[in-house]
């Protein structure tokens, strides 16, 4: 047993039904579960963390991200071409990684996401060259200690079969299926406090067949894991749908059992007003990238719609080599932004976008006992220190957070557990995997 009390929050953004915020609150957690909230006297506990100063809000949640790029950040050839050219760019570069690249990224990845208060990510790693695997990532995000939504993506359709991708970064679809099958049975925990689940995730439409997509939502079912893919991201990949499927992406889903409550798209830029009906009707969900978009130059996706049509709304950093930052309030603001500059200043308010920056990542995660800071939940909980210059003169500290960022978490807490204390990482050692960063770069940039 052990006890963590977090005391005398300037705010406590709860999230809860009521979305209270409690001014000078204090939370205990109790075996990484929440226990009590409330305001006076705080019941005594063997850890007591001060959030003086602070806006204590439940742990971010990253729904869409491919850590395998995060070695690949800034790379001049890529920095300024659309989606396709630059994955044209990327591929043979990505083709030189192995185990060791995977993890190490993974690692990087996820603590520049911690560091910035995200306590659960997704990602979607959907290439394995050199006997990668799927596994390296999942072992190094046990160390890093953040929840972790591994969705294995795949490529089958390389350049020979009119595909976009490298043959040499593709697989046969009868060995995806197999290693999808065997990752659902070793690592996927479908109880509360989970911190590893699985996924299925061909890499796109216009990567793998339309006997994939299929087969991997029927065995997604049969074992119970989410599906993900990227969907609707540009006027290219509506485009191709058109031309190579006769419909467009929601329809194509649809036919396909890529539908539901177990399923998120990312980006879903382009969705007209019949696929944002769609979503909603059959509880499908969507990773909003909002910095990816702009950085790919994809548009501006329909959010203020969707939220106002009841689809299911979270966040994603996506990869760091389309958006080179791994930061979620700075996605929850340039959401916000991007409503704005099409639909005016009132189409998102700072706490919508902190919301869906939380409760609406868990839920499109699938995921009831985190996003929000509730009695029984898991005590997954970020402290913001509003000390600092960027802050300093706002006049209210929640829409502060969103509104002046992004700036850096102060503790960040998964289950209980520290994983950043005093804006540093607690369970990853910064010096030598930042090092190791290094090598890795000068090692894929050479021959
Ligand atoms: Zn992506």
């Amino acid at each position: 047993m052990s006890t963590l009390l977090i005391r005398d929050a300037e705010v406590l953004v709860t999230m809860d039904g009521a979305r209270r915020e409690i001014a000078g609150g204090w939370l205990l957690a109790r075996d990484g579960v929440i226990e009590a909230i409330g305001t006076g006297e705080p019941p005594a506990a063997e850890e007591s963390v001060s959030a003086m100063g602070c806006v204590v809000t439940p742990g971010l949640v990253n729904t869409h991200h491919h850590l395998f790029q995060t070695l690949t950040k800034a790379v001049p050839g890529g920095q300024d071409a659309l989606l396709f050219g630059w994955l044209r760019t990327l591929y043979p570069i990505w083709a030189k990684m192995g185990p060791e690249e995977i993890a190490l990224s993974t690692t990087l990845g996820l603590s520049e996401l911690a560091l910035a208060g995200c306590t659960t990510s997704s990602d979607h790693l959907y290439m394995f060259p050199n006997g990668s695997h799927l596994s390296d990532s999942i072992h190094a995000a046990r160390e890093v200690g953040v929840r972790f939504h591994a969705t294995r993506g795949s490529m089958s359709i390389g350049e020979s079969k009119g595909g976009l991708p490298p043959d040499i970064l593709t697989e046969g679809e009868d060995a995806i299926l197999r290693d999808c099958a065997d990752l659902a049975d070793r690592f996927h925990d479908p109880a509360d406090g989970a911190m590893t689940r699985i996924g299925f995730a061909p890499c796109s439409p216009f990567s793998v067949s339309r006997e994939l997509m299929r087969d991997s939502a029927i065995l997604a079912r049969e074992k119970g894991v989410m599906l993900h893919t990227h969907l609707a991201e540009n006027d290219e990949d509506i485009a191709y749908s058109l031309e190579k499927f006769g419909v467009r992406p929601g329809r194509y889903a649809e036919d396909l059992g890529w539908v539901g409550e177990d399923v998120w798209h990312a980006h879903c830029v382009k969705l007209d007003a019949e696929e944002i009906a769609l979503f909603a009707r059959t509880g499908t969900g969507v990773a909003h990238c909002p910095c990816s978009n702009c950085r790919l130059g994809s548009g501006v996706a329909p959010v203020r719609a969707m939220r106002d049509g009841s689809v299911k709304v979270a966040l994603g950093v996506d990869g760091s080599a389309s958006s080179d930052a791994g930061h979620l309030v700075g996605e929850a603001r340039q959401a916000m932004l991007m409503q704005r500059a099409t639909l005016g200043a009132d189409a998102m308010s700072a706490r919508e976008a902190l919301e869906i920056a939380t409760l609406g990542g868990a839920a499109v995660l699938g995921r009831r006992d985190v996003g929000a800071l509730e009695v029984g939940k898991q005590a997954d909980l970020v402290l913001w220190d509003l000390g600092g210059f960027e802050t300093a003169g706002a006049w209210d500290p929640v829409a502060a957070l969103v509104l002046c960022g992004p700036m850096r978490a102060r503790e960040v807490f998964v289950g209980g557990r520290a994983v950043v204390r005093e804006g540093r990482m607690a369970t990853v050692e910064a010096p030598s995997t930042l090092s190791a960063a290094r090598r890795a770069v000068e090692k894929l940039a050479g021959g």
